[in-house]
């Protein structure tokens, strides 16, 4: 059978061969060692953190190299897909810092590669498809349903491997009068690998995370092309990181047992290969055991989540670096106020067991990355966040700015700058003692004050309150309101000889320090009144004796 009568008789219209694509769209003119990757989803509208994690080794590995990070939209698969997927991707990346190149955007396609919407590529895979059969490296399969699930059965009943390969592929040898009887009765095919492999034989490849991996060869007859002309992914993504000159393709785990599949592929297709980097699955600590993050159980996996609860992308930043790449920590340790960007990520020092993510860990990140940030930063961008997400604390923060970046700055700016903010929810609980319908009491009074002892303690310190008086004048006042009423100026003295004292002035604080915030830790308390102005503490400190 002559394989040029079977190419023409599957596909007619096309005319194009490989070569003209390569040479359409020829390697690209990027410096020595430049790196080329993408982010291929496929808009099925959840976009996670899993996503995030790949997208920015990808835009690392590119934009430190002076390469390209670019977007490919995997849409083959019509019954996955979601509207307004494509706008979620892009807007979540975008809000993460992640920006692309080149490649699908909402309005088409931007970059020389193009199209970068799969489902636009349709001729280019019928193309190599065309030349595999050419070649004799593909066939038509027209089973249907019911033969495959035959098949299927048998292999159980035997004890054979499942699948479409050797013998078990019933359509592999049809003669050209077999296929073009079927073809004149329009019986529906697929286009199908004729594999050349055997299990017995292992390939080896280096895989930019794993090293060195072995596998055993694919030898299933694998479907191309779909019944509508569509390809599957493996073949898709072999043919358009060629065209598309990708230099390094990072992706889930869960690709890993396909890899076999891809290196027969591009085996078959004569390409170069890309430096596949299988990344490791997210998993968190749940109790005493690993688990993988869950989109069921785990909110957090969710790109939204970071959104709402008002994470500053440059924290997230920063922690996805520090769960990348095992070095991250320690470069930032020793170069605590340089842009991460400046750090030289490697996949070789990406995980390849397994990644923990922790929330608490994120929080901790985020301390540091919010310390080092302006007042002016944070506050614009808690009014960004409450725009997009609370919306009921706009008025609240919009009007008065002067007055939150002050509230912000507390204690934040000396040697020892206190580490109290770390995302939008947080820092604004945080801070919502200062508007006064938000203000409640959340942490008790001390034990062991009782309540006419904290009464008169309120109200001596009100009777003496200035609100002109300096920090250090308050201070001293506070002192002595302490020692007139039985308690050590200094928490040493207490220490030394606690019979001698009913506590020490840190207690008479805490209790003026609950009246005024409602718990018993904040920044500094004068500062605090400062900000609260003098009526409304006088008010506070009134309130909380005389209604009790
Ligand atoms: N479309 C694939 C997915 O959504 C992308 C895999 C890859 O990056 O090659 O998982």
């Amino acid at each position: 059978m002559s394989n040029k009568t079977l190419a023409d008789l599957l596909f007619p219209h096309i005319d194009k061969t490989p070569d003209d694509y390569a040479a359409l769209y020829p390697p690209r003119k990027l410096p020595q060692g430049a790196r080329v990757t993408r982010l291929g989803p496929s808009p099925t509208g959840f976009i996670h953190l899993g996503n995030l994690y790949g997208a920015f080794a990808d835009e690392r590995l590119a934009h430190q190299s002076g390469g390209v990070f670019y977007l490919r939209i995997e849409d083959t698969d019509e019954k996955r897909e979601v509207e307004g997927a494509v706008e979620a991707i892009l807007s979540a990346l975008d809000y993460f810092g992640l920006h692309f190149d080149e490649g699908a955007t909402l309005d088409g396609d931007s970059g020389e590669y193009g199209p970068y919407y799969q489902s636009q590529r349709a001729l280019i895979y019928q193309c190599y498809a065309k030349h595999l059969i050419l070649c004799g490296e593909a066939y038509p399969c027209f089973c249907t349903e019911d033969e495959l699930a035959d098949i299927r059965s048998a292999q159980e009943g035997s004890g054979d491997n499942p699948g479409y390969y050797g013998t078990w592929a019933r359509c592999r040898d049809l003669t050209l009068d077999e296929i073009q009887e079927r073809l004149a009765n329009d019986v529906p095919y697929v286009i199908r690998l004729r594999s050349q492999g055997d299990s017995a034989r292992y390939f080896h490849i280096e895989d930019g995370i794993r090293g060195l991996l072995s596998m055993p060869e694919n030898t299933q007859d694998v479907v191309l092309l779909k019944q509508n002309g569509i390809p599957t992914y493996h073949f898709a993504h072999v043919i358009d990181d060629f065209l598309m000159r990708t230099t390094h393709v990072i992706r889930g785990e869960e690709w890993l047992s396909s890899l076999p599949i891809h290196v027969a592929l591009t085996n078959a297709l004569a390409l170069p290969f890309p430096v596949y980097c299988h990344t490791t699955v997210l998993m968190k600590l749940d109790g005493e055991t690993k688990r993988k993050l869950s989109k069921r159980k785990d909110p957090e996996l969710s790109l939204d989540y970071y959104q709402k609860q008002g994470y500053h992308p440059l924290a997230v930043r920063e922690y996805l670096l520090t769960i990348l790449n095992s070095n991250f920590e320690e470069w930032r340790l020793a170069n605590p106020d340089r842009p991460a960007e400046e750090f030289i990520f490697s996949t070789e020092k990406m995980s390849s067991s397994g990644t923990l993510f922790d929330l608490d860990k994120l929080n901790d990140v985020s301390k540091e990355v919010m310390v080092r940030m302006d007042d002016q930063e944070i506050y614009d961008f808690l009014l960004r966040w409450a725009a997009s997400y609370r919306d009921d604390l706009m008025p609240l923060l919009a009007g008065e700015e002067a007055t939150l970046l002050r509230i912000l700055a507390m204690d934040r700016h000396g040697d020892k700058p206190r580490k109290d903010l770390i995302y939008g929810e947080q820092i604004f609980d945080f801070i919502s003692y200062f508007f006064t319908d938000h203000f409640k009491q959340i942490d008790p009074w001390p034990e062991l004050i009782h309540q006419e002892e904290r009464e008169q303690i309120l109200a001596q310190y009100l009777a003496t309150y200035d609100h002109s008086d300096d920090q250090t004048g308050w201070f001293d006042k506070v002192r002595e309101l302490a020692v007139q009423l039985g308690y050590a100026a200094k928490p040493k003295d207490y220490k030394k000889s606690p019979e001698l004292y009913k506590g020490h002035v840190g207690d008479v604080s805490t209790v003026i320090r609950i009246a005024l915030v409602g718990r018993s830790s904040s920044p500094d308390l004068w500062e605090i009144q400062q900000i609260l102005g003098e009526a409304e503490t006088r008010r506070r400190i009134e309130a909380s004796y005389s209604s009790k």
